[in-house]
């Protein structure tokens, strides 16, 4: 039997309509390099609607639109205005070599570029840079008034994965996964947005929406708070301080950039009590040092493929924080083997993590397998309560004769003796093992390889034959256009170190 309730679509006019008509004076601000621009939400929608008038008057409205951009206003008043015309905002990563800029632009057929303008590419179709001129132009157009009926299950958003695995590869968010995983996202037991916060995503908005959190402060009424183009932990901590930021989200590598600053000039954070960490497990030491200056972490566990956040875990204990935590509402769970058979919830069974759900991807733009279960090629634990362990990505696992050793676990030890900055550990292949673990390591103070062993060893954390074979001291560890620990440029790193062919 049918239902009785009226067909409504769950999409961003929805959200739209609550940003002008119930937070009209709620406030978001956006750093520039030398300014800080305030306005309110009824501000900021009022330029929404004018830049609608700007992508009709450039036959842009209801096309695939691309923007190569940092967290700013401008960029978030395009995020609601190319879907509020039934287009779809393709988000860049700013940091794609252009020629993969210029392929996934091409890939989505997208029909103009909004970029920031410290961005150094050119591409085929119309450009629009984000500037002081950009804005006076937009300013002077007559707001949109009507606006187009929408449907939820069409494209809102789209981004690709950033190809640490292969080719990049294209999702589309639509208008009804932004609107649920954003109502999961303000939920008490998920990240408890409301509107006394005032929320800083320092998560790029060029990827994965910056994990929706744009949409749902908005959604919530929350002050809003943009760091801009390319901010230094200097320019985060100001922020955090002055505007009153009592919500953050971002990858650890943020947060320990964040914690050394704050540590060396005896800084404070304000009102910050709760910062949101994903994208890579966030090191123990991190969360303890954040706790020290009165900052809760929650762990929060996500991919493209999910629209980012899909697990979240508040846990209070430090150690038990660093499980990846609950599937959130609208998200189920499934942990596999390799013929796809379900293995038990038990905390110790090991296998593949596959999940589906209401803003899970049910298939890549232009692919041809369609998925009921989407395998996420995370290898973990699952407790019976549904407490997520993500052990390492299959790929990054370590074969040593015949037994696997998690590069997460070594990482995470190694990072946790107090001489250590940051660890990556990848294998290498060796003749008799198959593989073997090798360390690069950033040091905070002079130690000795075998310093770091004797400690490994004390942990008692997992077998002596775990400790990496070789452990090379390096003043930096090439991160992913998302902040992670690059694993495939390490590996040939220590391939040439090692003179491995
Ligand atoms: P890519 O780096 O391939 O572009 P994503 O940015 O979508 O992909 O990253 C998703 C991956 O990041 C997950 O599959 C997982 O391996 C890793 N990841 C994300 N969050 C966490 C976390 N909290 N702990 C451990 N790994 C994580």
């Amino acid at each position: 039997m049918d239902s009785t309730i009226m067909d409504y679509e769950l999409t961003i006019k929805s959200i739209f309509w609550r940003i002008e008509k119930l937070y009209g004076n709620r406030t978001i601000v956006s750093r520039f390099s030398s300014t800080r621009k305030t306005y309110t939400y009824s501000e900021f929608a009022q330029r929404v609607r004018k830049t609608i008038t700007f992508l009709r008057q450039n036959d842009l409205a209801g096309k695939n639109v691309a923007s190569v951009a940092w967290n700013t206003s401008r960029h978030l008043e395009l995020y609601f205005a190319v879907p509020l015309t039934g287009g779809v905002l393709h988000t860049v990563n700013v940091r794609f070599h252009p020629s993969e800029m210029e392929y996934v632009i091409r890939e989505m057929q997208d029909s103009g570029v909004f970029m920031d303008e410290d961005i150094q590419a050119t591409f085929n179709v119309k450009t629009f840079k984000f500037n002081q001129d950009y804005d006076e132009i937009v300013d002077s157009l007559t707001p949109a008034s009507e606006l187009p009926d929408l449907q939820e299950r069409s494209g809102a958003v789209s981004c690709f994965t950033s190809g640490t695995t292969g080719k990049p590869k294209g999702v589309i968010y639509s208008h009804r996964s932004i609107f649920i995983h954003s109502l999961s996202l303000l939920a008490g037991d998920v990240l408890g947005l409301s509107s006394s916060d005032v929320v800083m995503d320092v998560v790029p908005m060029f990827h994965i929406s910056g994990w929706d959190i744009p949409f749902a402060s908005l959604m919530t009424g929350a002050k809003l708070v943009l760091p801009g183009i390319r901010p230094r932990p200097r320019d985060l901590v100001e922020l955090i301080r002055e505007e009153g930021v009592t919500v953050a989200a971002g990858a650890p590598t943020v947060w320990i950039d964040v914690m050394n600053y704050v540590e060396k000039e005896g800084e404070d954070l304000g009102k910050l009590r709760t910062v949101v960490m994903g994208g890579a497990e966030p090191p123990r030491g991190l969360m303890e040092r954040m706790r020290k200056v009165g900052v809760r972490t929650y762990h929060a566990w996500g991919m493209t493929e999910t629209e980012a956040i899909a697990t979240v875990n508040r846990s209070e204990d430090l150690d038990a924080l660093t499980k990846q935590g609950y599937p959130i509402f609208g998200f189920e769970i499934a942990l596999l083997d390799p013929e796809g058979k379900e293995l038990p919830w038990d905390g110790k069974t090991v296998g593949e993590l596959a999940v589906r759900g209401a803003f899970v991807t049910g298939r890549y733009f232009k692919g041809d397998r369609t998925f009921t279960w989407f395998r996420t090629g995370d290898v973990a634990t699952v407790d019976p309560d549904g407490n997520v362990k993500v052990v390492d990505r299959q790929k990054d696992l370590i074969k040593s004769g015949g037994e696997w050793i998690s590069s997460v676990q070594l990482e995470n030890a190694i990072m946790s003796f107090n001489k250590v900055l940051e660890a990556v550990v990848v294998g290498v292949p060796h003749e008799r093992w198959g593989e073997r673990p090798v360390a690069l390591v950033v040091t905070r103070e002079p130690t000795s390889p075998q310093e770091i062993v004797d400690y490994l060893k004390s942990l008692r954390a997992f077998p002596d034959w775990w400790i990496p074979d070789r452990i090379v001291f390096v003043d930096s560890i090439p991160k992913t256009s998302t902040g992670k620990l690059d694993k495939k440029v390490v590996r040939e790193e220590v391939k040439k170190l090692l003179q491995i062919p």
